[in-house]
């Protein structure tokens, strides 16, 4: 399998070169050549499946460049925490993705990355950057996934400010391989920082740069598996047989172009639902057929404050740059903050389960297009982080002090190393390369 430019101004390139090039030379995404197809024995009896097993079916197809048993390895290394899918109501579930190590669904695809990076360095002794923007997860995510991994230093860029203290925290205190960057800026100026390095060849040749954001394919390509493994556990457990709903809270749109991938390659899904914050551009784009990047605003569920999505990129490859086509099958939804608190009380009224606001914005918009649809098709709601990541807004809207998890407690102990620097490329750059 190869990996094309979106743009298709530079050549394809082995999954291998585009995990460390982490964007194609011209500037933009790499995608696959094609979608592979599982086969439909496969798919026919996904119920009957682990997740290591659906893991390796979908992966093996992408990266059919590593020895299956090497493969198998990195996927064992990288699945070690559970991702179970919980009834909330009716029709309406929780895939719960957020009981990896830092507590929300980008630990999944950051110690997949890490593993299959730190297999590729072990063969040939070089040493590698990586450079990640952060709205909040990311960095913490892969700064556990890549800690003391060997060869790798990495950088992770964050808006000073803009970020719970817990977050803060969870990035700022393993020191060792990991540097934490405080942006004097926003998320989009980090992002903008870390593509602006990517591009600029003689600084990604001084330090072998790579990115861990999600715009690299060794974060997106495993994401895909958990939507296979939720529809496996509707089918096994709840023995559903109708394709779900699958209704994604987004921010830089990872992680529903994974959805749309795993779709595309055979798993039943019948559609989406892209659930946005007041930052909600996709969202306009869908309604009004223009994309228009924005600066990002402040909201509770942070980790999708991003006013210019990455992988927006990758959705219209997908769709073949036809609007109908993306709206035919992702519908848009955007709530504010002030519906983010109450579907976060109301679910707890009736389930007694403490969703965090991301996750609330998810089941807010599944709640508002099912009474729209009048559909009883079951839904399953992406749950991407554990609510004692952002005890403050759920104390806002349930009055609970919610008891942090032990991992969560422990990093509040340590003490915050971090470097500050304004939102200049020069700065940056001098500090990189010093
Ligand atoms: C990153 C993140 C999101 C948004 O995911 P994208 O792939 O960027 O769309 C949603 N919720 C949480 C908790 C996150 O950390």
């Amino acid at each position: 399998m190869k990996f094309r430019s979106v743009k298709g101004e530079s050549p394809a390139v082995s999954f291998r070169e585009a995990l460390f090039n982490g964007q194609a030379p011209d500037g933009s995404l790499y995608v696959p050549e094609l979608l592979p197809k599982l086969s439909p024995g496969f798919v026919s009896s996904l119920r009957e499946k682990t997740y290591q097993e659906i893991a390796f079916e979908m992966l093996s197809l992408f990266l059919d460049e590593i020895p299956s048993p090497d493969l198998k390895r990195i996927i064992e290394k990288s699945f070690t925490f559970p991702i179970p899918l919980v009834h909330l109501e009716d029709n309406l579930y929780l895939l719960e993705l957020f009981h990896g190590p830092t507590l929300a669904f980008k630990d999944v695809g950051a110690r997949f990355m890490a593993n299959i990076l730190s297999y590729f360095l072990q063969k040939d002794e070089r040493e590698i950057t990586i450079l990640v923007a952060t709205s909040g997860d990311t960095g913490s995510a892969v700064a556990h996934g890549f800690y003391n991994v060997p060869n790798i230093n990495v950088y992770v860029l964050y808006p000073s400010g803009k970020i719970s203290r817990l977050q803060e925290q969870q990035m700022t205190t393993l020191g060792g391989n990991i540097h934490a960057i405080e942006v004097e800026g926003t998320f989009d100026d980090c992002q903008r920082l870390v593509k602006q390095s990517l591009a600029d060849v003689e600084l990604v040749t001084a330090k072998n740069l790579t990115t861990a954001n999600s715009i690299n394919l060794g974060r997106l390509l495993p994401q895909c598996t958990y939507y296979a493994w939720a529809v496996a556990q509707l089918q096994n457990q709840f023995t559903q047989t109708e394709k779900p709903v699958v209704v994604v809270p987004s921010g830089n749109f990872g992680n529903l172009t994974a959805a749309v991938y795993a779709r595309e390659m055979g798993i039943p899904i019948q559609r989406f639902i892209a659930a946005m914050n007041k930052n909600d551009v996709v969202g306009c784009y869908l309604w009004t057929g223009d994309f228009i990047p924005r600066t990002s605003i402040r909201t509770y569920s942070n980790a999708m404050d991003v006013g210019n999505p990455s992988n927006f990129a990758r959705l219209q490859d997908v769709y073949h740059y036809q609007t109908d086509n993306m709206k035919s099958e992702i519908e848009p939804f955007s709530i504010t903050d002030e519906k983010t608190l109450q579907e976060i009380q109301a679910t707890y009224e009736r389930s007694g389960i403490i969703l965090d606001p991301h996750t609330s914005v998810g089941v807010y918009s599944a709640r508002q297009m099912k009474s729209k649809w009048t559909i009883n098709t079951p839904m399953v709601v992406a749950s991407t982080a554990h609510a004692a990541k952002f005890l403050e807004v759920v104390k806002k809207a349930i009055g609970i002090e919610i008891p942090l998890p032990e991992v969560l407690r422990s990093s509040l102990k340590k003490e915050k190393k971090s470097t500050r620097i304004s939102t200049k490329y020069e700065d940056w750059k001098n500090l990189l390369i010093k």
